[in-house]
C-alpha cells in the first residue's frame, strides 16, 4: 500500500491474537496484588519534566537522553512518564496520602523511553508497579519481594533468578563513589567511552557496564560492600533471613546498582537468561530519600516494577500463552428475516446463560460459507435458523466438533438443551 502510514518506531500494537495473553497476565497480576491488600492508583501519562529530573536524577540515561520531552502550547516543559515511581510519589504528596498513613499502592500502564528498539525493548512499554510508603523496616522489603515472587509464580513463571544487593545510605554511597572514582581515574584511558563519560557524571553506573575491558578493570576496584554502613548492613541481614525463612532463593549480587539515582539500601532484580540481553523482568528497591527530595515530608518507601512485554514474551516463547476464548454458539441463518430473528435469539441466549459466548453471523451468504466462518471462529455449536424453521418456531443445532448430525428442536427448548450440554455454565472453552 503506497503511502500507508506506519506506527511510530518502538510503539507497538497488541493484535487480537496476542491480547488473550496480555489479559491473562494483567488479570493474574491484579488478583495477586489484591490478595496482599494493595490498592490501585491511576496516574497521568504526562508530568512536568522537573518531576523526573528531580527524582530519577539529572545525569541518568533516562533523563539525559531517553525522555519524550516537549513544550506544550503554554511553553511549559512536559514529559511522557518514563517510569511510574515519580508520578506516584507526586500524587501521594499532592493528595496527602502519605501523611500518618502507610499506603501500599500499585499501578499499571504505559511508560515511554527513547531507547533503541529491539526484542524486549520498546519506546512505549507497559509496567505493573508497586510502591509502599511510610515503612522503614526490612519486613516490608521482604513482603514486597514475596509479593513480586508470587506475581511471577501466579503467571506460571517459576525459573526466574532473584538478585539482591544493598546500596547503603546515601552517605555511604557518596563515600564509595569517591573511592571508585579515585581508582578508575588511574585507568581513564582504558575505559569504554560511556564509562569515561560516567566517571564525571554518574560513576556508580559504570558498575553496570557490559564492556569486557571495563569489566576486567572493575574486578579489582573497591567494592561497594566494604563501604556499607552498619545499619544498612543489619537491615540487609534481616531481610535475607526473612527471605531464607520464607524459602525464597536469591543470590546477592554486589554489582547490582540500578540505573536510577533515588535508590538506597535494598535493591533487587528478577533476571532470566531466556530473553537475551533484555533479561530483567522485574526491578526495584528502597528509596527513602525521594519523597523529601520532591517536596514531601521524609517518608521511607520501597517499590518495584514488572515489564509486561517481557513477561508476555516469556509465556509466548514457552508456548504457554493462552488462546482467545472461542464462541460456544455461532448462529447460522438462511435469508434476511431469519438473519434479523437470529439477533433476537442471540440476545435471549445471552440473557438466559450469562456464561455463554454467542456469535451472530451478520452479512448474509450461503450456508457453506457461514459454516466455514463458524469453524474459523472455533465455535463449538452452530444454531441454524432457516426460513422454514423460523416459521415453525424451531431451530437446528449441530455439534461442530463431533461432526454429528444436525437435530431440530423447538426454539423454546434451546436454552435448556444447551444447559444440558454444559454450555454457558463453565467458564468456557478455548481454541
Ligand atoms: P533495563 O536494564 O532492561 O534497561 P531498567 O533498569 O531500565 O531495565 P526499570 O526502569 O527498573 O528498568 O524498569 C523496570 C522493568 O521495566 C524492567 O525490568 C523491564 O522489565 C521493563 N522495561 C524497562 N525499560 C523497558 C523498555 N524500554 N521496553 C520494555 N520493557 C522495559
Ligand atoms: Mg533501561
Amino acid at each position: 500500500m503506497a503511502n500507508s502510514i506506519q506506527s511510530v518506531r518502538g510503539f507497538g500494537d497488541v493484535l487480537p491474537v496476542d491480547t488473550p495473553v496480555w489479559q491473562f497476565v494483567e488479570d493474574r497480576l491484579r488478583a495477586t496484588l489484591e490478595r496482599y491488600g494493595y490498592e490501585e492508583i491511576r496516574l497521568p501519562l504526562l508530568e512536568k519534566t522537573e518531576l523526573f529530573s528531580r527524582s530519577i536524577g539529572e545525569v541518568t540515561d533516562i533523563v539525559e537522553k531517553e525522555m519524550y520531552t516537549f513544550e506544550d502550547r503554554n511553553g511549559e516543559s512536559l514529559s511522557l512518564r518514563p517510569e511510574g515511581t515519580a508520578g506516584c510519589v507526586r500524587a501521594g504528596i499532592q493528595h496527602g496520602l502519605l501523611h500518618n498513613r502507610q499506603p501500599r499502592l500499585w499501578y499499571a500502564g504505559s511508560m515511554f523511553r527513547h531507547e533503541r528498539p529491539q526484542k524486549g525493548r520498546y519506546r512505549q512499554f507497559n509496567q505493573v508497579g508497586v510502591e509502599v510508603f511510610g515503612l522503614p523496616g526490612p519486613d516490608i522489603d521482604a513482603e514486597v519481594i514475596l509479593l513480586a515472587a508470587r506475581m511471577l509464580r501466579d503467571i506460571g513463571l517459576e525459573d526466574i533468578r532473584l538478585e539482591l544487593n544493598t546500596l547503603g545510605t546515601p552517605e555511604a554511597r557518596a563515600a564509595y563513589r569517591e573511592a571508585l572514582v579515585a581508582y578508575l581515574r588511574g585507568y581513564e584511558d582504558r575505559l569504554d567511552d560511556d564509562s569515561r563519560r560516567r566517571l564525571a557524571t554518574n560513576p556508580l553506573r559504570i558498575l553496570d557496564t557490559k564492556d569486557p575491558d571495563t569489566r576486567a578493570l572493575l574486578a579489582d576496584a573497591p567494592a561497594l560492600a566494604d563501604w556499607i554502613d552498619d545499619d544498612s548492613r543489619a537491615h540487609f541481614r534481616e531481610l535475607c533471613a526473612m527471605l531464607d525463612r520464607a524459602g525464597v532463593s536469591y543470590t546477592v549480587n554486589p554489582q547490582l546498582v540500578r540505573g536510577l539515582d533515588y535508590y538506597g539500601r535494598t535493591v533487587f532484580e528478577w533476571v532470566t537468561d531466556r530473553l537475551g540481553a533484555q533479561g530483567t523482568v522485574c526491578a526495584g528497591g528502597r528509596y527513602d530519600g525521594l519523597v523529601e527530595q520532591i517536596g514531601g515530608r521524609p517518608t521511607p518507601a520501597i517499590g518495584f516494577a514488572l515489564g509486561i512485554e517481557r513477561l508476555v514474551a516469556l509465556l509466548q516463547d514457552a508456548g504457554a500463552a493462552p488462546a482467545a476464548p472461542a464462541p460456544d454458539v455461532y448462529l447460522v441463518v438462511a435469508g434476511e428475516a431469519a438473519g434479523r430473528e437470529a439477533l433476537i435469539i442471540a440476545e435471549e441466549l445471552r440473557d438466559a446463560l450469562p456464561g455463554l459466548r454467542v456469535m451472530t453471523h451478520c452479512g448474509g451468504g450461503g450456508f457453506k460459507s457461514q459454516f466455514r466462518r463458524a469453524d474459523r471462529a472455533g465455535a463449538r455449536f452452530a444454531v441454524i435458523l432457516g426460513e422454514e424453521e423460523a416459521a415453525r418456531g424451531e431451530v437446528g443445532l449441530k455439534d461442530l466438533r463431533s461432526g454429528g448430525e444436525q437435530r431440530t428442536l423447538p426454539r423454546a427448548e434451546l436454552v435448556t438443551t444447551l444447559q444440558e450440554l454444559d454450555m454457558g455454565t463453565a467458564p468456557g472453552t478455548t481454541i
